[in-house]
């Protein structure tokens, strides 16, 4: 999708702090972190949201909590811990409509969400 900013990480043709990538899927540095290691993990196929995920094919759906948890381990929060979450829609405060996954540790994380 030529307007999306993760498409154009995806492709390469905007910046992004990467950290690790696959055939189907890249791994970069969140903008505006919000804990000490904050990770985005998104298929390089454009696809809204997790409510969208019927756009992906099985390989792609099979494979994605693996990859996020190779993303993880190669951050070293295996071991200390870490949260994965993704947003859709309005009250989630769904800003960038690219499928992708917060990848959150480093710190003992908040219990309120
Ligand atoms: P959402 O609220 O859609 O789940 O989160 C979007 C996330 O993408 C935010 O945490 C925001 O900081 C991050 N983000 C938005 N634009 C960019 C960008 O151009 N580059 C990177 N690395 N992160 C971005
Ligand atoms: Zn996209």
């Amino acid at each position: 999708m030529s307007s999306c900013i993760f498409c154009a990480i995806a492709a390469g043709t905007a910046p992004a702090d990467e950290v690790h990538r696959d055939e189907r899927f890249v791994a970069f540095r969140d903008i505006n972190p919000k804990a000490p290691t904050h990770l985005l993990v998104i298929p390089v196929r454009h696809v809204t949201s997790i409510a969208a995920a019927d756009g992906l094919d099985a390989q792609e759906r099979a494979a994605m909590p693996l990859f996020i948890a190779e993303v993880a381990r190669r951050a070293g929060l295996e071991g200390s811990g870490y949260r994965v979450t993704t947003n859709h829609g309005p009250d989630s405060r769904q800003a960038v409509f690219h499928l992708h996954w917060h990848v959150l540790g480093g710190t003992l994380l908040s219990d309120t969400m």
